[in-house]
């Protein structure tokens, strides 16, 4: 997400005369667009802002200027923190208040202190970014992430984003579809809905009622030149029948749905405040691969969350087993301020979260690996969307989210083509032109 709202901050400043760089050396603005989530992705933007530090100074020195702003969830949580340790910090707003930055530049212009803009607005930021033009920064050789939903009501006991990112707030249905309408036109053929409870949209309907996911997918699934959508990520519990249906009958809608579990003991469950169990999971990925059998799950773990015994870990290797995700991400328990886990004891040694970690990502590893193996000889459909590391080689995704590489020669960037893989490793695939009369694309 932070992604996109680096996007739409561009979409912000483009009529102020700004253009995008990737580089800070000679930029007259930097961004730093911060997470919040664990306290690695915090710290980062402390040891980042002194680098920048640098950088402005040498170019005051030069007469010139450059504003330096920090925005995102780090700003919402610990915006006055930020001004203290690092008063050389021109702005700094929230992941909400990014609309307003000319107003904030024009004060920053004005002021002889920094600006700090971290009050949730009243209004949503939606109603008054501009729209994304054509050539938007969020149309990337054929992908596009567009937010639907934002902010979570659900307080886990680990997770700051209620904190941060603000209460659940669903964008209307037709603001949804006339962005995607834009994306599409400007060259998209995949869109990933994002949203922090992505699956928990409740949108206004166009007729004045109300659309779930399933039914706004259906929506989009009607766009010209769109061929794939995605969403991410999700909350298990709210998982509708109405989606999981969506998952049969919509062929646009990739086959790989990313759903948390966080752990596989009912016991640690119960403690995040999760309002789901392990054989609600198990079930949930039962049904969903009722209605699409080839669906692959991925998913997010947290280990070493306080009270997590060893009887509790084998449980979430339990369940990675059954559900037999191809994909994972996995972290230890990170104390996060202002949320209740943050002052549960019981805490786990750092020692034993680490050797937990490990075992875990070792078994992701083992079946993200089989599940690459087992693609081979399959004929794939890969948005490519990337020029590969190699020079001559372009990099896409399958339908399920791997990446695959390939000899560019006669590939376009930025389009749909059919691959025989041919071989799996760990963290990718390889193909190669697949000659469509002999064989049949899988997905
Ligand atoms: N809203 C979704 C997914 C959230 S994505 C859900 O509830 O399932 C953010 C991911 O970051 C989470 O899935 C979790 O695994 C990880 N995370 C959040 N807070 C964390 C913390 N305090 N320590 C470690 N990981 C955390």
């Amino acid at each position: 997400m932070n992604v996109y709202d680096s996007a739409r901050m561009a979409d912000v400043l483009t009529p102020l005369g700004y253009a995008l760089t990737d580089q800070a050396e000679g930029a007259h603005m930097v961004i730093l667009n911060t997470c919040h989530i664990r306290e690695n992705a915090s710290e980062k933007v402390f040891s980042e802002l002194g680098r920048l530090r640098l950088l402005k100074q040498s170019r005051e020195k030069s007469g010139e200027q450059m504003i330096l702003a920090v925005a995102g969830c780090v700003a919402q949580a610990a915006g006055e923190e930020i001004l203290n340790r690092a008063p050389y910090v021109d702005m700094v707003f929230g992941p909400q208040a990014y609309h307003r930055l000319p107003e904030m530049l024009a004060k920053a212009g004005r002021a002889m202190e920094a600006v700090l803009d971290t009050d949730f607005p009243p209004e949503s930021k939606f109603d008054h970014l501009p729209e994304t033009a054509p050539g938007t920064a969020n149309v990337k050789h054929g992908a596009a992430f567009l937010t639907v939903q934002e902010g979570c009501d659900k307080f886990c006991a680990f997770c700051v984003v209620p904190y941060t990112r603000g209460g659940e707030h669903s964008r209307p249905a037709a603001a949804v579809t006339a962005e995607a309408r834009r994306l599409a036109a400007a060259g998209a053929l995949e869109i990933t809905l994002l949203g922090q409870n992505v699956n928990c949209y409740h949108g206004e309907s166009p007729n004045g009622g109300e659309w779930g996911l399933g039914r706004l997918i259906a929506a989009l699934a009607e766009i010209d030149g769109l061929e794939r959508i995605r969403y991410t990520t999700s909350y298990p519990a709210g998982m509708s029948e109405d989606l999981i249906a969506a998952h049969g009958d919509v062929p646009q809608l990739m086959p790989f749905l990313h759903l948390p579990a966080q752990s596989g003991s009912d016991k640690v469950l119960a403690a995040m405040n999760r309002r789901h169990g392990a054989d609600d999971y198990r079930r949930l990925a039962g049904k969903l691969r009722q209605a699409r059998p080839d669906l692959a799950l991925s998913s997010d773990f947290i280990t070493g969350f306080p009270g997590e015994t060893d009887a509790d870990f084998q449980s979430t290797l339990r369940l990675v087993e059954d559900v037999g995700f191809v994909q994972a991400y996995s972290f230890k328990f990170s104390a996060r301020p202002g949320t209740p886990a943050a002052t549960l004891d019981d805490r786990v040694p750092e020692a034993v979260k680490e050797e937990r970690l490990a075992v875990l990502q070792e078994l992701l590893k083992a079946q993200q690996t089989a599940f690459n193996v087992s693609c081979e000889g399959r004929v794939m459909p890969v948005l490519l969307d990337r020029p590969g590391r190699r020079s001559g080689q372009l990099v896409g995704r399958s339908p399920y989210m791997q990446p695959v590489h390939v000899d560019a020669g006669g590939f376009q960037l930025g389009a749909i083509a059919n691959l025989r893989i041919e071989t799996g490793f760990p963290n990718s695939l390889a193909g190669s032109a697949a000659n469509m009369q002999n064989e049949r694309a899988c997905a």
